[in-house]
């Protein structure tokens, strides 16, 4: 999306009561937010060449803070984009107990966006399958990933955009490190595997904190995500909490990880099918080869 314009709306925060001053300061300060929100969910949209002209973004909502966010940030330069592009929000109600199927048909009803609630009973398949005393959440997301995927391709949607953001992509990058012996995360976009679906993560570049604020000013009516009764995957808890240490105890240390991830030196790896160390001999020859030398001039 090039040079997409982005704007200061006069978006409605809650302003608190005590005061004009403080209200105004809430005010202010709210704004702020919701500028760096659109600003960086902009860039990372340019960047990456999230969205082009006439594609329809198929927007993952769960119910939690992270998609709500997304959403609102979308609907926002959606207005402003000099792009067209179309949005409509998809809920995938996996069935699990208590869930409150009313809450996000009518939050969405409010804000007149175009919604599907996709039912999928992943609950009880998660349930029958998992042993006692396993985390479910590994078959829950390669189900619910699968679900998303085919209703995507189902309405047409050109694009997936998932709400992940930027420590969710630190997460990853280490546990991947941690658990799976590999330097990969969660990119900004993907091809899915068969060629089908194209994922974007518009929140790539922002803070956790900054989303948790918007949030909570906007009183989105979270839901929690609790549901299933799934103990939360206690190591992406840990690094979670590392991440956090690391952050309070060296402020910008995220910021400066996040931007490793986005300025990778293959040469400075040991990945022989990322760089092709077996040839160096040769390119040394190549480039001794070209050297001028000045003294027999
Ligand atoms: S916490 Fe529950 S809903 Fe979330 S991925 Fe795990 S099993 Fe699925």
């Amino acid at each position: 999306m090039q040079d997409a314009v982005m704007t200061e709306t006069p978006d409605q925060p809650d302003a608190t009561h005590n005061g004009a001053g403080d209200a105004a300061r809430t005010r202010r300060e709210f704004n702020k937010l919701q500028k760096r929100l659109r600003r960086l969910v902009g860039n990372a949209i340019i960047d990456y060449d999230m969205i082009r002209e006439g594609d329809k973004v198929m927007v993952c909502l769960s119910g939690g803070k992270d998609s709500y966010t997304m959403l609102e940030i979308l609907r926002n330069l959606q207005r402003n984009a000099p792009v067209d592009f179309s949005l409509v929000a998809v809920n995938l109600d996996q069935k699990q107990p208590g869930f409150p199927e009313h809450v996000l048909p009518e939050y969405l009803d409010g804000i007149g966006v175009d919604y599907h609630i996709l039912e999928r009973d992943t609950y009880s398949v998660v349930k029958e399958k998992t042993p006692e005393g396993k985390s479910t959440c590994a078959l829950c997301s390669r189900l619910r990933r699968g679900s998303l995927y085919g209703y995507a391709e189902e309405i047409g949607a050109t694009k997936i955009a998932l709400g992940h953001h930027r420590e969710d992509i630190l997460e990853t990058l280490f546990l991947n490190m941690f658990f799976g012996g590999s330097l990969k995360s969660m990119p900004p976009k993907l091809l899915s595997d068969d060629g089908k679906n194209m994922v974007i993560r518009p929140l790539a570049y922002c803070r956790e904190a900054d989303i948790a604020e918007f949030s909570r000013r906007m009183e989105f009516p979270i839901i929690p995500c609790n549901l299933c009764g799934s103990q939360p995957n206690l190591q992406r808890q840990v690094v979670k909490e590392m991440l956090a240490d690391w952050e309070a105890s060296h402020p910008g240390r995220l910021e400066s990880m996040f931007k490793a991830v986005t300025n990778v030196a293959p040469s400075q790896l040991a990945d022989r099918e990322l760089f092709d160390f077996a040839g160096l001999e040769e390119k040394q020859a190549r480039m001794q080869a070209a050297r001028i030398d000045f003294t027999e001039l």
